[in-house]
């Protein structure tokens, strides 16, 4: 079987490798979180794959980067295109495969999935440096001319995580693309499906073979293959930091750039200035996608003079959630990708109820709807240097500790190893930019949560990363940046 039907939408289950469909003896099961049930049976690649993948975007490669950027950016922009024609099917093959919401996925995450290759399209076009003079000699020395471009590095592996699967390839292989490299996708086991419907996408948008091809299977069994490759020239990687470290030790072979997007454990600062219900709602919005999400403030840190007012409004709020299919347009959280991350969520759960943690809210999988859905959970009296608030859950729990002062909020919202986002509530300007400025986090918001734009840099300091994507960063990372420098002399002909 080489294809699934996905609420009657076809999704070829067979690698993409050269611009043709190719199959694996073995195949993995792959299963929806919504209710358990077999979707389908995935190409299980390993070496021999991984190989000819590579080979693939290697043979692929000085045709793609030698294509100029107008001809590339124009191939981007059918892609888009594509991704916008097919944003009902995309979003729910992806529901149905990861989870997450089906009307979030129609409105907010495949639409940005297209964006990502009109954005990198264009910014491609609008690369560039301003040329400057180095003057070596006296005061008539015309200067010798600094000239800087941002060269195709080579094929490219990019290994994305489940929680948000097209948004996150997408992400990575429109800034590859645009740069002039070849790309090799290996999504996640737990949510293949929708780079595969890429694929077919990009070969219809006139994406030449080769140029982009997708590997499907274990991460543990194909990934090292991938990433120790001689002829791979970048992997980005987004995903979890015990994956990043092995990643991390198999690129040192070739010594192959990386750059890595991985945990946090961000929190949210609540002041007592705040406005009391914008504070509420964004705690409660840490919820979306059932907690599965990189960015989430999972730490609430509220002012002890309004923590009894703040946890009151919370739990009111958040009783109001309603959890269930997540193709109900009423509903607001859906169910845990897996049950093997239910488990994992479950047991820091009960750990931390061991080391004396309340629960205030949720705690457990919900009885009716059974063990896949998570509850929305909120612990309190949880000790700072306790794993609940030190460790990533990546499930819909909350912790909430107070804090006397400022500078004890931005203690306990640094004391962590990790650094990729952190939100800010109040209501004073002065505080804002004194707290936001002492924060270590990739991104810092005020007064409001997930706002992203694709020019800004992108990525997580300590643990939550490794370099910035987004904008220009993104092709720092994807191109050998080559400076030329011309001398005034020395040419025969006239220019
Ligand atoms: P994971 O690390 O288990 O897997 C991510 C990907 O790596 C998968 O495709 C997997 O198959 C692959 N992989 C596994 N072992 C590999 C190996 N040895 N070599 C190469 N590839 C290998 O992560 P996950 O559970 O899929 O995703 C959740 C994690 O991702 C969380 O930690 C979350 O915070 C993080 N995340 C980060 C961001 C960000 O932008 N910073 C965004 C989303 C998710």
């Amino acid at each position: 079987m080489s294809e699934a039907r996905i609420a009657g939408v076809a999704v070829d289950t067979r690698h993409w490798i050269g611009g043709r469909r190719v199959a694996s003896t073995a195949t993995f099961l792959d299963v929806s979180p919504i209710d358990g049930s077999t979707l389908a049976r995935i190409a299980r690649g390993g070496a021999d794959e991984a190989e000819a993948a590579v080979a693939a975007a290697k043979a692929a490669f000085p045709g793609w980067a030698a294509t100029p950027p107008a001809g590339r950016a124009r191939v981007l922009h059918a892609i888009a295109d594509g991704i916008e024609e097919r944003i009902e099917e995309l979003a729910i093959v992806e529901t149905t495969d990861n989870g997450a919401l089906l009307r979030s996925h129609r409105r907010g995450v495949i639409p940005r999935a297209a964006r990502n290759f009109r954005f990198f399209a264009d910014w491609l076009l609008s690369l560039g440096h301003e040329d400057f003079s180095t003057h070596t000699g006296g005061p008539t020395d015309p200067g010798h001319t600094n000239h800087i471009s941002w060269d195709p590095a080579g094929p490219c592996v990019l290994i994305t995580p489940w929680n948000a699967p097209l948004m996150l390839a997408t992400w990575k292989v429109a800034p590859a693309l645009a740069a002039g490299n070849t790309v090799i996708l290996k999504p996640a086991e737990w949510s293949p499906l929708t780079a595969s419907l890429l694929a077919d996408i990009a070969a219809e948008a006139g994406l030449p073979p080769g140029v982009l091809n997708v590997v499907q299977g274990y991460g543990s069994e194909i990934g090292d293959d991938l990433t120790s490759h001689p002829d791979v020239r970048r992997i980005s990687f987004t995903g979890s930091v015990p994956t990043a470290r092995r990643i991390a030790a198999s690129a040192a072979r070739n010594l192959t750039p990386l750059s890595l997007e991985l945990g946090g454990k961000s929190p949210l600062l609540v002041f007592a200035d705040a406005d009391p219900e914008l504070a509420v709602e964004l705690a409660v919005e840490q919820f979306d996608n059932a907690g599965q999400v990189c960015l989430a403030a999972t730490r609430l840190l509220v002012e002890e003079s309004i923590a009894d007012e703040f946890t009151d409004r919370f739990m009111r709020k958040a009783a109001r959630l309603t959890q269930g299919d997540p193709r109900a347009d009423a509903t607001d959280i859906g169910p845990t990708i897996h049950p093997r991350q239910v488990e994992r969520v479950d047991g820091f759960v009960r750990r931390a109820i061991a080391a004396g943690a309340r629960v205030v809210f949720g705690g457990g999988s919900h009885t009716r709807l059974g063990g896949l859905y998570y509850r929305p959970t909120l612990l309190t009296d949880v000790a700072q240097d306790s794993e609940i608030v030190q460790e990533e859950v990546f499930g819909p729990v909350l912790t909430l500790q107070t804090f006397a002062d400022e500078a004890e909020a931005i203690h306990l919202a640094n004391d962590t190893r990790y650094g990729l986002a952190a939100t800010v509530a109040t209501g004073d300007h002065r505080r804002a930019e004194r707290v936001t400025a002492q924060l270590v986090a990739g991104t810092v918001w005020v007064n409001c949560f997930f706002v992203r734009d694709l020019r800004a840099p992108f990525g997580g300091s300590r643990l939550s990363g490794v370099g910035r994507e987004g904008g220009t960063w993104s092709f720092d990372f994807y191109c050998d940046l080559k400076n030329r420098v011309t001398a005034p002399k020395g040419f025969s002909d006239h220019g």
